[in-house]
């Protein structure tokens, strides 16, 4: 029937190949020039960090923003060479360990940066400017006193740039577009008045900034490097593609009669009879329990639909009319025949973002690299 040993429960198959070509295609349609930065946190949206870090340093990335200071130290300690950003707080005990492993740190505010100046040690630093997100960084709004704070700590820290984050650069509605522009112009206000320390990176764009904004000269490039949209509603590039595919298999195949029901809580009810098959993927393994009989799955080219709950570590599909037999590929992300399914659809199905999907498939998910 099929060979036990060769079957991957539940596999995420990453396709590096893909992850150069979007970041290939991503830096052609910016301003000749700009410089791409790879956000590679949270394992590289659950891509795995340090392979494409690897790959993409081979293609000339020279900075990569992480999330903190342990994915930096594992980019280090696999050898990345050039710039690290940590892009959120660090505890300033941690002086000690960013200088040794010439990590730049983000600064959040003027306490953390004296705090951090106050251990003696010239940590490589970027100032974060609150330009309207109000999550980390010096208020825009008052850009003599960002000033000020930026010059008192250009010298007691290793300060090498500037950056700030927009929070509403995906989204094309007039009002978006205008705040995402006074975003911009806020940033640049306070930049221009410490122009003269010729800061090396100041930065403000995301992947859709970039894209959508033309926001050139440094990018940060993060979900449309692994082929998602940042918004559900967004055009992508036709080239721009969806790196990582998901699949586990049918455990079993079985026919049910009118009136059973399926899964915890007896929330499927057959009509008629039906044949279900038995999916060994949970929501242990990130799949996702809100997509209980709301969402589907492809085998053998075909649609079929969860029913019941998801359950922690296996459900339940509706197979009625496809030919599907134990071991057969189950395509929970990904192209099958004719159909594909992206980590955005589902994301839409139950109200999220591709962003939460790929980096919510679990450790227990092996990804094999192609
Ligand atoms: C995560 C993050 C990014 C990348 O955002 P995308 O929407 O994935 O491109 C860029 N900058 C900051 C500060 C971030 O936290």
């Amino acid at each position: 029937m099929y060979n036990q040993s060769d079957l991957k429960r539940s596999i995420a198959k990453v396709s590096v190949g893909t992850i150069e070509k979007n970041y290939l295609c991503y830096r052609d349609k910016l301003p000749g020039g700009t410089k791409v930065v790879p956000v590679i946190k949270a394992d590289g949206y659950g891509h795995g960090a340090v392979v494409i870090a690897k790959r993409l340093s081979s293609l000339g990335a020279d900075f990569f923003a992480v999330s903190n200071i342990e994915e930096a130290e594992e980019l280090r300690s696999a050898g990345i060479e050039g710039e690290i950003l940590i892009l959120g707080f660090t505890p300033a005990e941690c002086a000690e360990r960013l200088y040794k492993g010439d990590i730049t740190q983000a600064l959040v505010d003027e306490d953390y940066a004296r705090a951090l100046a106050d251990t003696g040690i010239k940590v490589k630093c970027h100032f974060a400017l609150d330009t309207g997100m109000r999550r980390i960084g010096l208020n825009a709004d008052f850009p003599e006193a960002c000033e000020r704070v930026i010059r008192e700590y250009a010298g007691k820290l290793n300060l090498t740039g500037l950056f700030t984050h927009l929070c509403v650069a995906d989204t094309d509605t007039e009002e978006c577009v205008a705040f995402t522009k006074g975003q911009i112009a806020k940033f640049r206000a306070v930049a221009d008045r410490v122009s003269d320390l010729k800061l090396p990176f100041v930065h403000c764009a995301n992947s859709a900034a970039g894209l959508f904004h033309g926001e050139g000269h440094i990018a940060r490039l993060g979900i449309i490097l692994y082929g998602l949209k940042p918004d559900y509603l967004n055009t992508l590039p036709e080239e721009i593609k969806p790196a990582l595919t998901w699949e586990s298999y049918i455990a079993m195949v079985k026919t049910i009669g009118p009136g059973d029901t399926v899964g915890y809580g007896r929330t499927f009810k057959a009509d008629r009879e039906i044949r279900v098959a038995t999916v060994p993927t949970g929501y242990a393994d990130g799949y996702r329990r809100e997509l209980s009989n709301r969402f589907y799955v492809l085998v053998n080219g075909k649609r079929a639909n969860i029913i019941g709950r998801v359950c922690m570590d296996q459900f339940m599909i509706d197979v009625t009319g496809i030919d599907v037999k134990p071991g057969d590929t189950v395509t929970l992300i990904g192209t099958n025949g004719s159909e594909t399914i992206t980590a955005d659809d589902m994301a839409e199905a139950i109200g999220t973002i591709g962003y939460e999907i790929v980096c919510g498939i679990s450790k227990r998910v092996p990804r094999i690299y192609g």
